[in-house]
């Protein structure tokens, strides 16, 4: 075990695959009990058949992260099941791209409510368990577009910029009840939100990477791992980019 998460009880959200599937695995090989939430149940229940399989303790909900009511439920269901709350990655998010000149009002609301107002949603829900324990982490996922802003990205971008202020403000309400809450902003990595990257486009993308190549689900699951252990007690408010170098600040 590289992390020590023993038995820390952690909820993910966008864990029926990608990034948050990996999260999920990468938690529960470092010995936390996770809760897998996302839309899709059968995507769920296979992959939480799959952990129980290798011996790790896992629950899993359908949830809409844009609905709080949701989130509130999955919360009740991992304390009756587990007792308390230790963590929660708010890692959900889906992308509708278009340029701002043809992008329907409807797509930006949707991907607003999805990306931003499900992380207010999430934290939200675990707000009052951790206060009760005056202890908790929340980390959020962003994006590089946060800083960069990308064309026909407009939708995204703003959900993303949105999630780091949200940060910042939970990070400053909640560090007296020794909650921390933090943002990865991840590059571009493989999963099937980057499948459809044309040949010109990547290798567009690949010059504007000083590592020169995509990142793996598996390196913004080892952050999240770090974030979580007590080696990281005095990090708060904090947004790590995990983007072979595009963004350096
Ligand atoms: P995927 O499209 O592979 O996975 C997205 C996950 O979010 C799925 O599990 C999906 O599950 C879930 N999801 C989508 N909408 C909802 C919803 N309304 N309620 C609950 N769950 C939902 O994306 P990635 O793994 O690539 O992305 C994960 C996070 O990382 C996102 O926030 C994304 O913005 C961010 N990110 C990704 C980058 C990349 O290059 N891949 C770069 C920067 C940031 P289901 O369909 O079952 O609901």
């Amino acid at each position: 075990m590289k992390y020590n998460l023993l038995n820390k009880i952690i909820l993910v959200t966008g864990a029926s695959k990608g990034i948050g599937k990996a999260i999920s695995i990468k938690l529960a090989e470092n010995g936390a009990r996770v809760m897998l939430l996302s839309r899709n149940e059968n995507e769920l229940e296979e992959n939480c058949a799959s952990l129980r399989k290798s011996g790790y303790q896992c629950i899993y909900k359908a949830v809409d992260v844009s609905n709080l009511d949701d989130l509130l439920d999955a919360v009740e269901y991992a304390k009756n099941t587990w007792g308390t709350i230790d963590g929660l990655i708010n890692n959900a998010g889906i992308t509708d791209d278009n340029l701002i000149v043809r992008m329907k009002p409807s797509s930006f609301n949707q991907v607003i409510d999805v990306n931003l107002k499900g992380v207010f949603n999430g934290i939200k829900s675990v707000t009052k368990p951790m206060m009760k324990n005056n202890n908790g982490r929340i980390i959020n996922i962003t994006s590089v577009v946060a800083h960069t802003g990308n064309k026909g990205q407009a939708n995204y971008a703003a959900s993303k910029a949105g999630v780091i202020g949200l940060t910042k403000s939970a990070a400053k309400e909640l560090a007296s009840k020794n909650i921390t809450v933090n943002a990865i902003a991840p590059g571009y990595i493989e999963t099937n939100m980057t499948e459809n990257l044309n040949q010109i486009n990547k290798e567009k993308l690949l010059d504007s990477i000083p590592l020169n190549r995509l990142g793996q689900p598996d390196d913004i699951a080892s952050m999240v791992c770090f974030l979580l252990t007590n080696q990281a007690q005095y990090i708060t408010g904090q947004t790590i980019n995990i983007d072979g170098g595009m963004v350096m600040q």
